[in-house]
């Protein structure tokens, strides 16, 4: 029997595993692709989430370093630049296959190209049902994504109102290129769907082009996908977007019972505004693992025992992560008249950015604007009127 077992290698799995076999806990992480594997994803890996990763990236995995942000709607346009870097960006494949082989580093045994069916739990153990057999463990950490199996025996299923769907495709392009048209900035594109927004990235030899809109909300995805790369004049003939949900609500759910814990997208820790979602995973990665190596030295795996899990995200992220959700809502009650003011306002735009290096939060962001919305509102958008 292991102590722990891991189910998946995003973000969340791989620093979840990664911490409880350096605690020394005999762990087993279970992978149903064989890495590195497609994971379709912008690939910005926010300075909030480097510094919740607890290891140094190598720096053959950084495509990109961002320094700020390029916001656009309709035919307005608005630059802001920081002075220390936002994010960098990365691609998945090889992300996730460095973050899995540092856990395997650590002592972790990894299995892939196996599925995990079921879990379940009995009196001593947990379960985990695959197609290659059934394994037991004293504690599970569900890191299995959105449509996680592991979730089923914690919490129902997300609704479609709890769940965004993105598109995205690499669109080659040479660095030359990339350097004139963005350079060193992510760039977002509001109004070009209902209830989100178009991304542009910059990555080493392609652009991570995609769309994200609320599920309930979003009719046509391919055609909306199609109509935003032409809006931007690239290639469109034989791009293959792949497409993706992201859990942005939910937050109340329940991510913890007897012998078992959720982390990441199964827990739905995503922001709902810009869909960042790396950042909660190994946050949530972290604070899972202190919680299992606390109830391993105890010897205590009850749900009495993991509930301490929530507090841990609670005292950490879990509030910055509400409060995006509830800048969400505001900003797509009003999206034409928000967009309007975003694009119109650099000091908006310049205090926004600092949010990706996780010392400004959504709470002191809307704090900020607070007091200046009907400045801003007269200034930027019935001024703006034409
Ligand atoms: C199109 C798109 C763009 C995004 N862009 C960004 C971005 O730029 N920056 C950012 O921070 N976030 C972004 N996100 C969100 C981010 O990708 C997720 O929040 C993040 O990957 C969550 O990590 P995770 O480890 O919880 O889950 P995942 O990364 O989804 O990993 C889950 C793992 O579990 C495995 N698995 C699933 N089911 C099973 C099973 N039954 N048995 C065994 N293994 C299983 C999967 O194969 C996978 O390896 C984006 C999301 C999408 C969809």
């Amino acid at each position: 029997m292991y102590d722990a077992i891991i189910i998946g290698t995003g973000p969340a799995g791989s620093t979840a595993a990664r911490n409880v076999a350096t605690a020394g806990l005999n762990t087993l992480i279970i992978e149903k692709d064989t890495l590195p594997r497609v994971k379709p994803c912008g690939g910005a890996l926010s300075e909030h989430a480097l510094s919740n990763l607890g290891i140094k990236l190598p720096n053959s995995l950084i495509e990109r370093e961002c320094f700020g942000a390029r916001i656009r709607y309709g035919t307005c346009s608005l630059e802001s630049e920081a002075c220390e870097r936002l994010s960098v960006m990365v691609s998945r494949d090889r992300l996730d296959h460095h973050l899995a082989n540092c856990a395997v580093d650590a002592g972790a045994e990894l299995i892939e190209g196996v599925r995990v069916r079921s879990t379940h739990t009995d009196e001593d153990c947990a379960v985990v049902e695959t197609t290659e057999g059934a394994f037991r463990s004293k504690v599970v950490i569900g890191a299995d994504g959105v449509n996680s199996v592991c979730a089923k025996n914690v919490r129902p299923p997300f609704t479609s109102q709890e769940i965004c769907f993105a598109l995205e495709a690499e669109i080659p392009a040479s660095n030359e290129w990339i350097d004139e048209y963005i350079l060193n900035k992510g760039e977002f594109h509001f109004g070009v769907v209902p209830k989100g927004y178009g991304w542009v990235f910059p990555k080493d030899g392609h652009f991570s082009v995609g769309i994200a809109n609320r599920s309930q909300d979003f009719l046509r995805p391919m055609d909306a996908y199609l109509s935003f790369i032409k809006g931007l004049g690239f290639d469109h003939t034989n791009v293959k977007p792949r497409g993706h949900f992201l859990p942005i609500g939910g937050l109340d759910r329940k991510t913890y019972a007897n012998r078992i814990l959720l982390v990441g997208d199964a827990a739905g820790y995503v922001d709902a505004f810009l869909g960042e979602g790396m950042a909660y995973a190994i946050a949530s990665g972290n604070m899972a693992a202190e919680t299992a190596i606390d109830a391993w030295q105890n010897d205590d795996f009850s749900q009495g025992s993991l509930a301490s899990y929530h507090k841990r995200c609670m005292d950490s992220f879990l509030p910055n992560l509400k409060y995006s959700s509830i800048f969400s809502k505001l900003f797509y009650r009003f999206p034409k008249i928000s967009s309007k003011m975003l694009v119109n306002n650099e000091p908006m735009l310049n205090k926004y950015i600092y949010l990706a290096t996780g010392k400004l939060g959504y709470l002191s962001f809307m704090k900020w604007i607070a007091p200046r919305l009907p400045y801003y509102l007269v200034k930027d958008v019935i001024g703006k009127r034409r």
